[in-house]
């Protein structure tokens, strides 16, 4: 045997297939009456697109919702050609040979892009995008003319909520009202207006199909309180160094951590390289063995200290510190940002393993 066995140097993110598959059931059954779909833009939120559409697929999920012509081809190419996937962004001057050619459906937001895919779209489905209040993306509802959409083979219209984390915001009501009153002028359309959170306000923003994304995913879609899911993505990585620490001395990148004692810390191999954002410096956590490890000094590039002072046993180099998992919605606000923004951000540099039976 070789003197010195090999130790992990590099970190990994490990997904849960089977969680997506468990959040997507819950999603679904919360959804009711309504098809549930699968927003799987950005990489499936950073997990990785190409293995989960299939799984969801496998679920019973028919319709996927992609940001990017780019994304759609992706999904097209590993869901076959029964599935339903609408291009967020729509259509622009161009794409709509391909659109067509894969069976996209581009979600038309401008007048410009309705008379796009008129005269490019050979009737082909499209779906119809109104802004009921968040000014961002889609038809101002307030003197929306449902002539607009003449001769449009309509598969689906829709709007998002702006404040749907908060379900007692005044905003959700008025979104709801205002897209009700457009869509009885497309009574025969099927509609869609909930994300993750707007399912679970309940059936009456349910309509025909729901959108859920960060649910699937593990991320909480309520700022407080909402169903348990099931942890998707954890990130583990190894200690490449552990060092004890003179009290008055600094760790890091402009010295901003200073030891209020004498400490023992670990040089672990994750940094905003990976994803880890720089907000979590000083302020985000780990766990080794399920023990809380705080984050101390300035999140590098490759590497970040933890302090590993007041575990039960001090770790050595090899062994592993997680994170995400069930701590994802904690270590966001720790870091002053949301799941969304950690989950997409998770870089291409981990070594990426799937686990379940889905896998
Ligand atoms: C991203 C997105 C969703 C999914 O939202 P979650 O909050 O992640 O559930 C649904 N609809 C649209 C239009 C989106 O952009």
């Amino acid at each position: 045997m070789d003197s010195v066995a090999p130790l992990p140097s590099s970190p990994r993110l490990i997904i849960d297939l089977d969680a997506v598959r468990t959040n997507y059931q819950l999603m679904a059954i919360l959804s009711g009456t309504a098809k549930t779909g699968a927003a799987i833009k950005a990489n499936a939120y950073g997990v990785g697109l190409e293995r989960v559409a299939p799984v969801l697929a496998r679920a019973g999920c028919a319709s996927f919702f992609c940001a990017h012509l780019s994304e759609a081809m992706r999904a097209r190419s590993v869901l076959g050609h029964e599935a339903e996937i609408f291009v967020l962004s729509g259509v622009s001057y161009g794409e709509a040979p391909l659109l067509r050619q894969k069976f996209l459906t581009p979600v038309l937001s401008t007048p410009e892009q309705i008379q796009l895919w008129r005269e490019a779209g050979d009737g082909e489905p499209a779906a119809l995008h109104i802004d009921t209040g968040m000014n961002r993306l889609g038809f101002d509802w307030h003197g929306f003319d449902p002539a607009m959409a003449e001769g449009l083979n309509l598969s689906l219209i829709m709007s998002h909520f702006a404040c749907a984390a908060d379900p007692d915001h005044a905003m959700n009501k008025i979104q709801l009202n205002r897209f009700s009153l457009i869509r009885e002028a497309f009574p025969k359309v099927r509609a869609s207006l909930a994300n993750s959170a707007g399912i679970l306000h309940g059936p009456e923003t349910h309509f025909g199909l729901t959108r859920p994304g960060i649910a699937l995913y593990g991320g909480a879609p309520l700022d407080t309180g909402g169903p348990a899911l099931a942890p998707v993505a954890r990130i583990e990585a190894p200690i490449l160094q552990v060092r004890t620490l003179r009290k008055g001395e600094n760790v890091g990148y402009a010295a901003s951590f200073t030891a209020p004692r004498n400490m023992t810390i670990a040089t672990v191999a994750i940094g905003y390289a990976d994803g880890l954002p720089i907000s979590a410096s000083n302020h985000g956590f780990g766990r080794i063995d399920g023990h809380i490890t705080p984050l101390i000094g300035r999140v590098s590039m490759d590497l970040s200290a933890f302090d590993v002072s007041l575990l039960p046993s001090t770790p050595e180099p090899g062994d592993m510190l997680s994170l995400l998992g069930k701590d994802l919605e904690a270590l966001a606000s720790a870091s002053d940002t949301l799941s969304y923004e950690l989950l997409t951000r998770l870089g291409p540099r981990f070594v990426r393993q799937y686990k379940g039976s889905s896998a």
